[in-house]
């Protein structure tokens, strides 16, 4: 009948329209990888050269410091080439930490880590970047008993991410808040922890709050592109989470400020 051969044709063009949505998805994902190659390969061939520059940039520092007629001129120049080589170091670097999660986390790294004595540690080593701010980073964080199963380093670049980003986007003499509790996990007998980044400043744009992660993302805010960055901090958080297991997610209003929230499967003690 018509109507048999219509749901006939219907099928047939929906089995055709999975088969096109398959295909598209396996080049998205052919594509997608291929990119990450690529930025993995460029990362490293500019690792050298880079370095080079670096060394003798200082090289030259150091010749023109014992140099009486070295001008002003020349001074500026070289700060401008130390500021942008040291930009693209940062950049490089960021690069290389998220090729790097291309592949699973190295196992004899992964173990239990107090993840409230890290948090310490990260603050502290933010002070002079948030003395300069004239920022002030609370830590509401017992120093033992909240673990997590994970490679340390990929811990520390999560926190040091979100904390730093807090400071960043401040207001000078602002105030930033960092939570860390542990509660029952939705398995039973399991634990979740969460950590709560809190603060005060500029806020982001609820069209923006999806962007934040993607790689290069940088607000068109000019309150935000004043701050230096490469883009990549929340990649890299968002690979964390990812290799982990755990969730992440922004609350924000533009002039009020931010709160990022991580959730991360707590782990047993480390016996
Ligand atoms: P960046 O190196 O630029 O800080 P990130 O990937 O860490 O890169 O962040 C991407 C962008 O998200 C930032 O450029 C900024 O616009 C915005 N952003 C991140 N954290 C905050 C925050 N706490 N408050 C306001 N904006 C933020």
């Amino acid at each position: 009948s018509d109507e048999e051969a219509s749901a006939a044709l219907d099928i047939g063009h929906d089995l055709g329209r999975a088969v096109l949505n398959a295909r598209s998805f396996e080049r998205e994902q052919q594509a997608a990888a291929y990119r990450q190659q690529l930025i993995a390969t460029m990362a490293h061939e500019l690792k050298n050269p880079l370095a080079a520059v670096g060394g003798y940039l200082d090289m030259l520092e150091d010749f023109l410091a014992e140099e009486p007629a070295t001008g002003p001129e020349v001074q500026r120049s070289l700060r401008g080439i130390g500021r942008a080589t040291r930009r693209l170091d940062d950049i490089v670097a960021d690069l290389l930490t998220l090729a790097r999660f291309d592949e699973a986390a190295d196992p004899a790294l992964v173990a239990p880590q107090e993840l409230g004595a890290l948090l310490h540690e990260v603050v502290e080593g933010l002070a002079v970047q948030a003395d300069a701010r004239d920022v002030r980073v609370r830590v509401h964080a017992p120093s033992r008993g909240v673990l997590v199963s994970a490679d340390a380093a990929d811990l520390e670049r999560l926190l040091v991410n979100l904390v730093s980003n807090a400071v960043k986007y401040s207001h000078e003499g602002g105030e930033v808040e960092v939570h860390l509790e542990t509660r029952p996990g939705p398995v039973p007998a399991t634990t979740e922890v969460v950590l709560r980044v809190v603060d005060h400043g500029i806020g982001i744009a609820a069209a923006e709050q999806q962007r934040l992660f993607e790689e290069f993302y940088r607000s068109a805010d000019p309150a935000a592109a004043s701050q230096p960055g490469t883009g990549l901090g929340l990649a890299i958080v968002q690979r964390v989470v990812r290799r982990l297991d755990g969730d992440i997610a922004v609350e924000s209003a533009p002039g009020e400020g931010s709160v990022f929230t991580v959730t991360l499967p707590g782990s047993g003690s480390p016996t």
